[in-house]
């Protein structure tokens, strides 16, 4: 089934061809089209079609070479693309499909084979999107999994010890959550894990920032950019967001209703290069010092990198 209308990019460098395959396809898809090589490659960069229908003569280039430009562009290179050509030999069918293209169509065009192909591959491509997206969702609570935590912490720490920027990690865990699932069950202890990442969301909007799962009951925060006090007051602000939701829990000894207690991390000043892990350890030693403190509060630290002497 076809969810939402893709867009499909037609390169031919006769109009009558566009015109074809315009009508033939435009009930079900967006079309745009291009007259030459650069044409193709300037509406592919700035529209990221869903497909492109590529003819391999064209007026001012192969289509063959506009294949490989976009292959080697970062932006366009997933686009699947469809040579259409007259040419008919096993050659350039081979090349094509060498050169990273998904299917061949020959002219004159059969349309209703046309149309299927098309439709299949449309398909594919939804598919495949929606899985790539669901590797990086967690399935309970449909935040960001730990996974997507991984890389994007990776990425966030290189650039804040090049740009000297700060990064903060807030690490969340419900307090008596075992108690919780043994009194209420399982089932309500997973809404509650959805009603809290939901409220950790709204507490940490900014753009930058990501909520993800970290794990069981456990949430991590990372702030991109965190000024000094950021990290403490993102902390604070999910804490009583979660208190807010107002979850009775009969069994926690600290308050009756669900809370979190929180450990904030956040990595150097002057940008000293740091062990990601060890950013996480030291968030992770605040969250048991807010535990042994009594639960539903917030421990925060400037972390240091051991000196290596
Ligand atoms: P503390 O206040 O010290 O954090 O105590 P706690 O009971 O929250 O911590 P503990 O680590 O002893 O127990 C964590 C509980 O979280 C146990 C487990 O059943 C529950 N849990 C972990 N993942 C899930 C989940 O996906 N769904 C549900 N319902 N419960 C989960
Ligand atoms: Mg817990
Ligand atoms: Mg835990």
């Amino acid at each position: 089934m076809i969810n939402n209308r893709a867009t499909i990019l037609v390169v031919d460098d006769e109009r009558i061809n566009i015109q074809i395959l315009n009508n033939a396809l435009r009930d079900e898809y967006n079309i745009l089209a291009a007259m030459n090589g650069g044409q193709a490659i300037k509406v592919a960069t700035e529209s990221l079609p869903d497909l492109i229908l590529l003819d391999i003569v064209l007026g001012d280039t192969s289509g063959h070479d506009v294949c490989k430009e976009l292959k080697n562009n970062e932006l366009t290179q997933h686009i699947p693309i469809i040579f259409i050509t007259a040419q008919s030999k096993a050659e350039d069918e081979l090349k094509g499909l060498e050169l990273g293209a998904v299917d061949y169509f020959r002219k004159p065009f059969v349309l209703p084979l046309i149309k299927v192909r098309i439709k299949n591959q449309i398909e594919l491509i939804q598919k495949t999107r929606e899985l790539e997206r669901m590797a990086w969702v967690d399935g309970l609570t449909g935040i960001s999994n730990r996974r997507l935590f991984d890389k994007r912490f990776f990425d966030v720490s290189k650039f804040a010890i090049r740009n000297k920027r700060r990064v903060s990690i807030i690490l969340a865990d419900i307090d008596f959550f075992k108690e919780f699932n043994d009194h209420y069950g399982h089932a309500k202890g997973d809404a509650v894990l959805k009603k809290v990442a939901q409220a950790l969301q709204q507490g940490a909007s900014r753009p930058l920032d990501l909520v993800a799962r970290f794990g069981g009951e456990e949430f991590v925060i990372l702030l991109t950019d965190s000024s000094d006090t950021e990290g403490a007051l993102v902390a604070e602000k999910v804490r009583e967001k979660v208190e807010e939701l107002a979850i009775p829990h009969a069994k926690s000894t600290v308050h009756k209703a669900l809370t979190i207690s929180v450990g904030v991390a956040t990595s150097p000043a002057d940008s000293a290069p740091f062990d990601r892990n060890d950013l996480i350890e030291a968030a992770d030693r605040c969250l048991y010092e807010a535990k042994s403190m009594g639960r539903n509060s917030v421990v925060s630290v400037d972390f240091r990198p051991p000196s290596p002497d």
